[in-house]
């Protein structure tokens, strides 16, 4: 089968590797109709992260059932299913409460000895290959795979951001504690930041704003009714507070991660971190769902290379705020916002720029890595 594969920073090629197969009886396989490239595999891509070299990318999953294992119940061979980036076993201490980003069973104890959670295609989340393949094995996949409505084939680029974004945008309110009538300042317009948006406006918000400074990704949290703040063009805290009357926001969600730098490009992994400290009111809550890593291989900050910032902790404490981080623990809200899509009352498909077939990702990663005018969401398609 043709994946894409990691050779080194900056270097992604579609390469013929072994065929995905069942290895155990709960598994299912999978074709792979659409994947995503997803800001996280950007970490991965520019080196930033230990994932190895010929490692498989791909974690933002959906396609059709080719094959199940003889311990599979409820999974048909034909099913259309969106599949969460998370592997959960379904069975765990954590997969019980809900909390599938940090399964017991699935992960990878070599990473460290208590380690939680489990992704494929993502380093440090075990040696699951990534779905940006034909094929995709999925581990425990009665527990897995979420089926899609009839729909699903015209609805692709929909139902494909069940696999991650949406709910991650949607994880980042909830973390924050967002409550309909409430305010939210979300740090990052890239997909993920875009998803916490549209999550905010389904919840009943009543304002929400969202900082960043690439004006086609503020032009589209404008086209759904937020308040784009570009941050090239002034202090982004200043402007929250002159928007909430020196309040601040009710709540901050942060959707950049440990490589957020200024406008000018250079790298501060306190940026955001801080800047919602200052920018949501005391009391309030902040969901961080942008990543940072323990260890970064190649940091620009030293400090950062053992995972630490300089934080505004005295600042945090003084307001009372509380802060919800971590990955997205996707079987926890899939269903309802696949009910909110085949609805019609979300359409998170509006943040798609670019559907190509996956022989041209490596030309795709440099122009979303580059995050040049126009790539705001790449979907690579595997048909011819
Ligand atoms: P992206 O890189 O496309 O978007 C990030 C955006 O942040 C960019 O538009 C960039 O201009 C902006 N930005 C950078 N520095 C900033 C700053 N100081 N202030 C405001 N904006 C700033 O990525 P994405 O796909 O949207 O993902 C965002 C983050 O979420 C990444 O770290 C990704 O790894 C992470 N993620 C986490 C989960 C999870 O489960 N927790 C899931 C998916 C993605
Ligand atoms: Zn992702």
């Amino acid at each position: 089968m043709r994946a894409v594969v990691y050779n080194g920073p900056r270097d992604v090629a579609v390469q013929d590797v072994p065929d995905a197969k069942i290895e155990k009886p709960t598994d299912v396989l999978v074709r792979i109709t659409s994947t995503n490239i997803c800001g996280s595999d950007l970490h991965m891509y520019e080196g930033r992260t230990d994932f190895p070299r010929g490692g498989v990318f791909g974690h933002e999953n959906l396609g059709q059932v080719v094959e199940v294992g003889n311990g599979v119940d409820r999974v048909k061979v034909g099913d259309w299913v969106a599949i969460p980036f998370n592997i959960g076993c379904g069975f765990c201490k954590n997969c019980e409460r809900g909390l599938s980003a940090f399964c017991l069973t699935t992960a990878d104890r070599s990473v460290v000895p208590n380690m939680a959670g489990a992704a494929y295609g993502f380093a440090d989340m075990g040696p699951y290959r990534g779905g940006q393949a034909d094929l995709l094995r999925v581990p425990y996949g009665d527990y897995n795979c979420l089926k899609l409505p009839p729909d699903v084939e015209e609805r692709q680029n929909d139902y494909v951001m069940l696999a991650d974004i949406f709910p991650t945008g949607w994880h980042a309110t909830e973390l924050a504690g967002l409550r309909p009538g409430e305010s939210v300042v979300i740090y990052g317009a890239g997909p993920v930041g875009l998803m916490a948006a549209h999550s905010a406006m389904i919840k009943g918000a009543c304002m929400v704003m969202v900082v960043d400074r690439h004006p086609d990704r503020l032009r589209l949290a404008g086209s759904i009714g937020a308040l784009p703040i570009d941050d090239s063009k002034g202090s982004p805290v200043d402007q929250v507070m002159d928007l909430t009357n020196g309040i601040g926001a009710d709540r901050g969600c942060e959707c950049v991660g440990f490589q957020a730098h200024d406008p000018e490009g250079h790298e501060h992994p306190n940026m955001t971190m801080n800047n919602l400290v200052k920018s949501v009111k005391f009391t309030g809550g902040i969901g961080v769902v942008g990543v940072y890593v323990p260890q970064d291989p190649a940091p620009q900050d030293q400090l950062y290379k053992q995972g630490e910032i300089v934080f505004d902790h005295g600042l945090f404490w003084f307001k009372g705020q509380h802060i919800g981080t971590g990955q997205c623990n996707v079987k926890a809200y899939n269903r309802q916002l696949r009910d909110l899509i085949s609805t019609g009352r979300a359409k998170p498909s509006f943040i798609v720029s670019h559907e190509l077939p996956l022989d041209e990702a490596p030309n795709a990663y440099q122009h979303f890595d580059a995050r040049d005018d126009g790539w705001t969401k790449v979907v690579l398609k595997t048909a011819a």
